[in-house]
């Protein structure tokens, strides 16, 4: 019994494939949109839940701290994943990763950029990203203070509230449409939107605002890493089925589940092994911020906390 806050249309493909590979395993999924911890939390001992899968680095440590995983001891997952792709505990694996890239409009000459660059007096008016309350911002400001400081990251997103085109809200995709749409020339945003958008239907909204941008991966000017958050999941506390709970995860970061979530999701697979889709190919090789992720997961609040002094979604 598979609970995920992920979308119907990206995770069945996954669950379809694990059926078959493990000889005929049935995954019940529910997904849920908000309030995963809750219903889990409110089911208790006898929540049927067996796996819970979500994105982002924050959601993964709330479903720890709030006491519905347990610690796994998986070979499989242990050799797969590199230390700072799961808890040294054993309770969250990350199935895929996100980068956090620049969208810039396809004729501006830019080849490279660091985070930093985004509050520089430059880009005055020109910059569009979505409000800094959500979680994929949130992680970008707390990796900014996990590799600068608070003072030094309150200073950055002072500036770059300063840069921007219009109130810091919508969806990341809502940068290359307002990109398209002469609002703003340069935004933060997913990678794996990119890949969809380049890939819709010609024809289709999303297939324009994709041909009208190009993504590029920033870096911060200190560690020369690029952000990168994770989906991933946990096995719950009281899974019924705790063994073949093990052998999904254990499936989901196998070579051919690993393509599907490159080839099908624009995700970066956690194997280097695994080819990219084209389009996200395209782009300069990643190289991830050393930052271990329950170090950026740490610095949440604060980040938080710095969104709201700054004003920045006002
Ligand atoms: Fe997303």
């Amino acid at each position: 019994n598979l609970y995920t806050t992920r979308e119907p249309a990206l995770i069945q493909p996954l669950i379809d494939a694990f059926t078959k590979a493990s000889g005929g395993i049935k995954v019940n999924t529910v997904f849920i949109k908000d309030g995963l911890l809750e219903r889990v939390r409110a089911e208790g001992a006898r929540s049927p839940a067996d796996v819970l899968m979500t994105v982002d680095i924050g959601n993964l440590v709330d479903l720890v701290d709030g006491g519905v995983t347990q610690a796994i001891e998986s070979p499989v997952l242990a050799s797969v994943l590199a230390a700072n792709l799961r808890d040294p505990a054993g309770h969250w694996f990350v199935l895929s990763l996100r980068d956090r890239v620049l969208y810039a409009a396809k004729d501006l000459p830019l080849t490279r950029f660091t985070y930093e660059e985004l509050a520089d007096p430059a880009w005055k008016g020109k910059v569009c990203i979505r409000a800094g309350q959500h979680p994929y911002n949130t992680a970008l400001v707390a990796a900014k203070i996990a590799n600068d400081g608070v003072e030094e990251t309150e200073r950055w997103l002072r500036g770059v509230k300063a840069n921007l085109a219009r109130k810091a809200a919508g969806g990341d995709r809502d940068v290359a449409r307002d990109i398209l749409g002469g609002i703003c020339d340069i935004g933060i945003a997913n990678s794996y939107y990119f890949g969809q958008m380049k890939n819709a239907a010609p024809g289709s909204d999303n297939r324009k605002w994709g041909d009208g941008i190009k993504a590029i991966r920033p870096t911060f000017a200190k560690s020369g890493g690029t952000h990168v958050n994770v989906s991933g999941a946990v096995v719950a506390r009281h899974a019924p089925n705790k063994a073949n709970a093990v052998k999904l995860l254990e499936y989901l970061v196998s070579e051919p589940a690993q393509a599907l979530y490159a080839r099908g999701n624009y995700e970066y697979p956690i194997r280097a092994n695994v080819p990219q889709d084209p389009v996200m190919a395209e782009l300069a090789p990643l190289r991830i911020d050393t930052l271990p992720l329950a170090e950026i997961a740490r610095f949440r609040k604060q980040a938080s906390q710095l969104v709201d002094k700054t004003g920045f979604d006002d």
